[in-house]
């Protein structure tokens, strides 16, 4: 018993100081004293000779995503593969990735050739080349420390020959080990990498791994930590505890919808000066990006950078469209038919575009609805808002045009989801376009006014009058009064179905408003229409 102790704390010491008795410790482990050997010493050196980044000091677990990927990982035990951990920029993908490998049973049942870490980001092929080369080169090096009498290569001169040299070495030397390829933007990166071997990639491109064989599976990052969670990374960079955080953390969390890289370059900045709470905040709703960085070990220091990334990649057409979507309203979903109008394209056409921007985790998709509902994240919506400033009033004028355009006959009242949209939006578009004729014109008229109450009901409309009061009232100010009593005598009788007869309503009005005007008109145009 007694030699047993000894001869258990050596090994437990030694697996503190040296790396090759983790398969020692891995059979006892599996097949000894599970509980006593479960150290986690033996997995960080397999972590770390295999290149895999540490946890970040600030760091709060997502037991149910990391789980995904272990579980993802476990298919790659018996055959190659490819799980792709996908998400929009700064959601925590690489800091999931390093987790999820973080664990005994799984290096020890599914990878026991250990795991390798390379950064990829956005290369050239040759820098990619250079990346690989270095790969084959660490692992030559670690198979040569095992085994003496296998030799050095000189590097493999071209990406045909490094792949080789890599299919080489995962499936003779690393057998049984895992490939994370971090941050991937492009197809033909990737091609380089497939050699049948078990690979994990962290990409904001879904879509990637259609371009490489083998089995597949994906697992999705949330763009957001809950709040708690990202209450708690703040609480930790302070050094302080989640309830004692001032009422700004709070809001500086709900202002960049828990993202983990935002929580965390404030956090950051906040350790540095820990009384500017207000101002962090501030930063963040003036949409000041650029001055919400700290230098990191994250690729991109500042936030604007890290969302700026992702729009370049896009083609150029592409990256227009996405432009266009400056001018949706935060939290509003829109269906492709909304964007078919802005651009002109079949439906179809439009789902081809989003879909680019799905897959890019530029644009998130609502598939509990059908059809579809598109929609940013707040940050995303805020960079691009940011970024176009100046060039913002055309943006909303290139909506208004178009949708005068795809309805010069008069307004859509199908009471789709698009339909829907015109009647909430349109006003919105007009008033940010500052094209206050239209805006007048289409609010001064009964018409518009009786559609939009069949469609909505009253409520939006007298909001309306409300949000737009002052623009309103630039061009004529009576005229919006008397609407707006219109409105507010009349609201009850809109609501009722069957719809009332909106111009006998207004003929109920005093002969001087421009709502009873109207009403004549029409009732007179139906006499002698008969
Ligand atoms: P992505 O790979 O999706 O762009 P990262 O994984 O690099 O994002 O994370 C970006 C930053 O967010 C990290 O540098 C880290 O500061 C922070 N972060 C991400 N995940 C966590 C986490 N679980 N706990 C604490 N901070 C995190």
């Amino acid at each position: 018993m007694c030699v047993c102790v000894l001869l258990l704390a050596h090994l437990c010491l030694s697996a503190l100081f040296d790396p090759s008795v983790y398969f020692i410790g891995n059979i006892l482990h599996l097949y000894i004293m599970p509980s006593l050997l479960y150290y986690p010493v033996p997995v960080q050196a397999v972590l770390s000779e295999g290149g895999v980044p540490q946890r970040p000091v600030v760091f709060v677990s997502r037991p149910a995503l990391m789980n995904r990927v272990r579980e993802k990982l476990y298919h790659l035990q018996k055959e190659p593969g490819w799980v792709t951990v996908f998400g929009m920029a700064g959601s925590g993908k690489s800091v999931l990735a390093a987790e999820a490998v973080r664990d005994h049973a799984l290096i020890t049942e599914c990878f026991p050739g250990g795991v390798h870490w390379l950064s990829v980001g956005q290369l050239d092929r040759s820098d990619l080349l250079v990346r690989i080369q270095s790969l084959c080169f660490r692992l030559e090096q670690q198979s040569q420390e095992k085994d003496p009498s296998s030799s050095l290569h000189r590097p493999p001169g071209s990406l045909e020959e490094a792949k080789e040299r890599l299919r080489f070495l995962m499936l003779r030397r690393y057998p049984r080990s895992l490939l994370i390829l971090d941050d991937i933007w492009d197809s033909s990166v990737l091609k380089a990498f497939d050699i049948q071997c078990r690979v994990l990639l962290t990409t904001r491109d879904r879509s990637l791994a259609d371009c490489v064989s083998g089995s597949k599976s994906e697992v999705a990052v949330e763009s957001g930590l809950e709040e708690d969670q990202a209450l708690e990374i703040l609480a930790l960079y302070v050094n302080g505890k989640p309830q004692r955080l001032p009422e700004q953390a709070r809001s500086i969390v709900r202002e960049c919808k828990g993202s983990p890289l935002v929580v965390s370059l404030i956090g950051a900045l906040l350790r540095e000066f820990p009384d500017r709470w207000a101002y962090y905040l501030h930063t963040l709703q003036q949409k000041k990006f650029k001055r919400i960085r700290k230098s990191s070990s994250y690729d991109y220091d500042a936030l604007d950078q890290a969302m700026a990334a992702s729009i370049q990649v896009l083609s150029e057409e592409h990256r227009e469209r996405y432009i266009d979507l400056t001018v949706l309203e935060k939290d509003v979903k829109v269906p492709a038919k909304v964007l078919s109008v802005l651009w002109d394209l079949e439906p179809e056409e439009v789902e081809d575009v989003l879909q680019d921007f799905v897959n890019k985790s530029l644009l998130f998709r609502d598939c509990h609805h059908r059809p579809y509902l598109y929609y940013l994240h707040d940050l995303q919506l805020d960079f691009l808002a940011e970024m176009n400033r100046s060039g913002l009033e055309s943006l909303h004028t290139k909506v208004v045009r178009q949708y005068q355009q795809r309805y010069s006959q008069g307004p859509p009242t199908s009471g789709d989801e698009e339909c829907l949209y015109w009647f909430r939006f349109l006003t919105y578009h007009m008033a940010k376009a500052n094209l206050t004729q239209e805006l007048c014109s289409l609010m001064f008229s009964l018409d518009w006014v009786r559609t939009k109450a069949q469609i909505m009901g009253p409520a939006h409309l007298i909001n309306d009058y409300v949000e737009y009061g002052a623009i309103l009232d630039k061009e004529n100010s009576e005229v919006r009064g008397q609407f707006q009593e219109f409105l507010s005598l009349n609201g009850h009788q809109l609501e009722q179905r069957p719809f009332p007869d909106v111009v006998q309503l207004a003929l109920s009005q005093p002969d001087s408003s421009e709502v009873y005007r109207q009403a004549l008109l029409q009732a007179q145009e139906r006499a002698t229409r008969g």
